[in-house]
């Protein structure tokens, strides 16, 4: 979801922004209008998260799956060894990927548990000297999120945070690259957000596409090609919103209120409903739960909560189930409804 008032803003001003007589789809980016838009969007975002100055932000086209390949590209351009800690089919994703740039360690991973768990830091097979471990923050299809930082010592740790970006605060200096694509918590498709410290940038392995090349884009302020000013225009708008709102700590709040509504009523069903995460890493922004039921009565779940006007709740095509996804912009009242749909689809079924 995207906040309504914020569609709402970018409504009225689409056709004609603040009286330039264009919208933002239409602009030069190179036109002073669109020029204080990108400005004003990474000043925001630097106060909103408390951006260390030694870190760069970067709004890039290709979303996190072109991540995947420029963060080895960026961070071991002479190769080495990566560590990866996979606790889901993203973190999969990226290591995949990475593999055909850079030698990878898997350090851990909770793929014996279903990716319901984060392996503790203490068992993790870290390779000494790697170039970059990886983890994802929030794994979107499983639910399963860290709560803390992993130290990880002074191998830079990167983190896809996708699907939790903004949803809590977060400790830049403690990583070495923050990634993810804006579609879930900030804004429409089409832009991840790289914050990335600006020592570990200037060499790219030979064959980095130039697009990829994170000092490049830096010295460009993101605009070394046209970027997405749609994208960064509306994200820009959210930034605002949020800081408004009171800054992450205030949205924190909101979605542990939301997170604890939704697993106590899948907590206290009597196993009706049944979360498959542990209690210790399930994620404020996706809970997949199931129902104890069986199949068929998921499927007439899901058919009825659709009718029902909520939308999106299937699970992912690759574990079933259901998953709600409840985003920063996902307001407590619709929490609310799903419990009360929940309560009494149990009752009649
Ligand atoms: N990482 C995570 C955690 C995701 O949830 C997603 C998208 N669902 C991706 C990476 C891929 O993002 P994109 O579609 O922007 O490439």
């Amino acid at each position: 979801m995207l906040p309504l008032d914020i569609l709402e803003e970018a409504q009225a001003d689409m056709i004609n922004y603040k009286g330039t007589g264009m919208s933002v789809m239409e602009m030069s980016h190179r036109g002073k209008d669109f020029m204080k838009i990108a400005a004003e969007a990474e000043a925001d975002l630097r106060e909103l998260v408390g951006i260390p100055d030694n870190y760069k932000v970067l709004f890039l086209q290709g979303g996190a799956s072109s991540q995947f390949a420029a963060i080895p590209m960026n961070l071991a351009p002479k190769g080495g060894v990566a560590d990866f800690v996979v606790t889901g089919a993203w973190g999969k994703k990226a290591f995949a990927e990475a593999k055909k740039y850079v030698d990878v360690n898997l350090a851990a991973t909770s793929a014996d548990s279903n990716f319901s768990t984060i392996p503790p830091v203490s068992e993790w097979k870290l390779t000494p000297g790697a170039k970059f471990v990886h983890i994802c923050s929030n794994e979107t299809i499983g639910g399963v999120e860290f709560k803390d930082v992993p130290d990880v010592g002074d191998v830079p740790l990167v983190a896809d945070m996708s699907s939790n970006y903004l949803s809590k605060p977060i400790d830049v200096k403690k990583y070495g690259v923050i990634y993810g694509g804006v579609q879930k918590n900030i804004g429409p498709a089409g832009m991840a957000i790289v914050i990335v410290r600006d020592d570990l940038i200037g060499e790219v392995a030979d064959a980095c596409p130039t697009m990829f090349d994170y000092q490049l884009m830096a010295d460009n302020e993101s605009m070394y090609n046209t970027p997405p000013c749609w994208t960064m225009y509306t994200s820009g708008l959210v930034f605002k919103k949020l800081l408004k709102m009171g800054g992450l700590e205030a949205v924190e709040k909101m979605n542990i209120e939301k997170a604890a509504m939704l697993y106590d009523a899948i907590d206290g069903s009597d196993g009706y409903y049944v979360s498959p995460v542990d209690k210790k890493y399930r994620s404020l922004m996706n809970v997949p739960f199931t129902l104890g039921g069986g199949e068929d009565l998921e499927k007439k779940f899901l058919k009825e909560a659709n009718a029902a006007g909520l939308e999106s709740l299937k699970g992912h095509r690759s574990v079933g189930g259901a998953r709600a996804s409840i985003y920063n912009a996902m307001p407590m009242e619709g929490v609310k409804t799903l419990v009360d749909f929940m309560a009494e689809f149990k009752k009649n079924n």
